[in-house]
């Protein structure tokens, strides 16, 4: 399990902060020896999507770290106050200065090394709203002979765009969930998928 270091306590300024699991815990987490705060650590949310427009893909090239110079579909932190639906369509306008519409999930995927979880969803370009954002250097419509597929942020990127490739000659979409190294590709239309 990875762990931020706590240095020193946020509620009394101690330093003397240890990893230990909580009386009534299963997990080991960071606890003030003075005041017995104790600091919950959850995995962070990145909400995404892959824009499809016209038989090509809306990709942006990073011009930040990680990874800057590498392309990747738009996706960023959900944010406290937002859905994940929202994020996903507030990082796509930051990012491209697109707007999109969210059609469905597409993955989700957690990456429990970097105490992540990926939700990407398939959306529609509907127009581009203002100029794209500072953390990218450059965007471009691409058709899928002309996905940079050497120069992508992460092989999960690769994996989702050759997936929908894929899926949209099939003709048919699945929603997939597991995590970079394997998981499971749920289809769509299945009764037994059904909430009530
Ligand atoms: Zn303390």
């Amino acid at each position: 399990m990875l762990h931020k270091t706590i240095n020193f306590c946020s509620q009394c300024g101690s330093d003397k902060v240890l990893m230990q699991v909580p009386s009534g815990d299963t997990h080991q987490r960071p606890v003030c020896q003075e005041c017995s705060h104790v600091v919950y650590q959850n995995p962070t949310v990145i909400a995404g999507c892959i824009i499809e427009h016209e038989g090509k893909f809306l990709l942006g090239k990073r011009a930040i770290e990680p990874m800057k110079g590498k392309w990747s579909i738009p996706a960023g932190f959900m944010e406290n106050d937002e859905t994940v639906e929202q994020a996903a369509v507030r990082e796509v306008l930051e990012e491209t200065g697109a707007t999109v519409d969210v059609l469905g999930p597409y993955s989700i995927f957690s990456v429990p090394q970097m105490n992540q979880v990926y939700i990407i969803f398939r959306a529609r370009f509907v127009s581009f709203q203002h100029p794209f954002g500072d953390e990218t250097e450059e965007i471009n419509f691409v058709t899928k002979d002309e996905i940079p597929w050497n120069d992508l942020t992460y092989p999960a990127i690769g994996q989702i765009l050759s997936r929908y490739i894929n899926e949209e000659d099939y003709g048919q979409f699945g929603l997939y969930m597991g995590c970079y190294e394997q998981g499971i590709i749920h289809p769509f239309g299945n009764a037994n998928l059904c909430l009530n």
